[in-house]
């Protein structure tokens, strides 16, 4: 198949008013340039197809979250296990109700609060909304991003847009157009190239169907700030506190309430080991374990955040894994992050399953 590589960075005027020499008109026909491209890629939405955007969390891949036969494709094209369910965008708070039957008070406060943004809500759904969507669940996870060009294009496709990350199941999910393009060129209708991930992690999902809210996925919205917002108490799915392959055998085992939880995930080309423990300790032990596999004729990558630099963290995390994946590494070595923090945990969750759950204490 044949990929339209749409580039769509002009549609963001502010990028344009930042060059030396700024010319209004000019700005005006970039700007309606980029509109027209998502005016085509909304078509192919419209249409069944496939079509890769830039979100704030990461990019996603989109069809008619509607349409049986485009949803079908998603999964196709990325590989995707049919039991883990889409989250589904829309481009206005208004919409919800196509998918839901339910809007409590607390599910207004929560939308009100945190839409456009990182936070996908689980809700009973409605009979409408095909099963391939939902993974064959009675509950549908929607959310609003925060990104023009997803706005823009969801609003001209007319309809509700299920969208996973926009990577291969199972690598790194995509923070920029060109992750993309490595991953699923010829394998979709077409990719809108925007800005970079502004987040950089996928969004906290959030379920609102049980007695109390529980965090299914954490993200940059923690529970903390959910809880500020809701005035009453968010659990955590206990499996997100396992420090060990949820897919695994040994012991016992949580089974994740986001089906998708319980996938290998992120997985660089490389081995990577997480090396956990007090800061100058983890940086010499990561020095020594270079040293000592460089000797070995390895190559070896290093990724390690300044402490307490959540948000910065989460933004270079999945990129940094492939990055070093280009460079061609052999080995991944990591510093753990401070869990404490609702971000740090955030994170730290994803480079667990990078690493396949290897850590070493020090
Ligand atoms: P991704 O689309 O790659 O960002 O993954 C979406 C995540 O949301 C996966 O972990 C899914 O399992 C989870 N998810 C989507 N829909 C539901 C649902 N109805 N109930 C529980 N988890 C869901
Ligand atoms: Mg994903």
């Amino acid at each position: 198949m044949k990929t339209k590589i749409l580039d769509v960075r002009d549609l963001n005027k502010h990028n344009l008013e930042q060059s030396i020499v700024y010319d209004e008109a000019e700005a005006e026909a970039k700007v309606n340039a980029a509109l027209r491209k998502i005016d085509e890629a909304a078509e192919i939405l419209a249409g069944g197809g496939l079509v890769a955007f830039p979100t704030e969390t990461v990019y996603g891949l989109g069809a008619n979250a509607m349409d049986r036969t485009a949803v079908v494709k998603i999964f196709e094209a990325k590989g995707r296990p049919g039991d883990n369910p889409l989250i589904v965008h829309i481009a206005r708070a208004s919409n919800i109700g196509e998918l839901t039957p339910v809007l409590t008070p607390v599910i207004i406060r929560l939308i009100d609060n945190f839409w456009p943004g990182p936070l996908t809500i689980v809700l009973k759904k409605k009979p409408d909304v095909p099963d391939v969507t939902t993974g064959g669940l009675d509950t549908v996870a929607i959310r609003m991003p925060d990104d023009p060009v997803a706005l823009e294009l969801i609003n001209k496709a007319g309809c509700p847009i299920a969208a996973p990350s926009a990577n291969i199941s199972g690598r790194p999910s995509p923070t920029r157009g060109e992750h993309v393009v490595t991953d699923l060129e010829g394998k979709v209708d077409a990719i809108l190239i925007g800005s970079d991930c502004r987040i950089g992690i996928e969004s906290t999902v959030l379920d609102m169907t049980g007695d109390v809210p529980t965090i299914l996925r954490p993200g940059i919205i923690t529970a903390e700030n959910i809880e500020a917002v809701i005035g009453g108490k968010v659990a955590m799915d206990p499996a997100l506190n396992q420090r060990k392959d949820p897919s695994g055998e040994e012991g016992e085992n949580f089974t994740p309430k986001a089906p998708g939880m319980k996938y290998t995930h992120y997985a660089p080309k490389a081995e990577m080991t997480i090396i956990e423990g007090q800061i100058d300790r983890v940086k010499k032990e990561i020095e020594r374990l270079k040293g000592l596999n460089e000797r070995l004729g390895l190559k070896v990558g290093v990724i390690l955040f300044e402490e307490k630099e959540f948000i910065e963290a989460a933004h270079d995390f999945f990129a940094r894994l492939r990055d070093l994946d280009s460079e061609g590494v052999d080995l991944i070595l990591a510093g753990a992050l401070s869990e404490q923090d609702g971000v740090g945990f955030a994170v730290m969750n994803r480079m667990l399953k990078s690493a396949g759950y290897k850590i070493a204490k020090v």
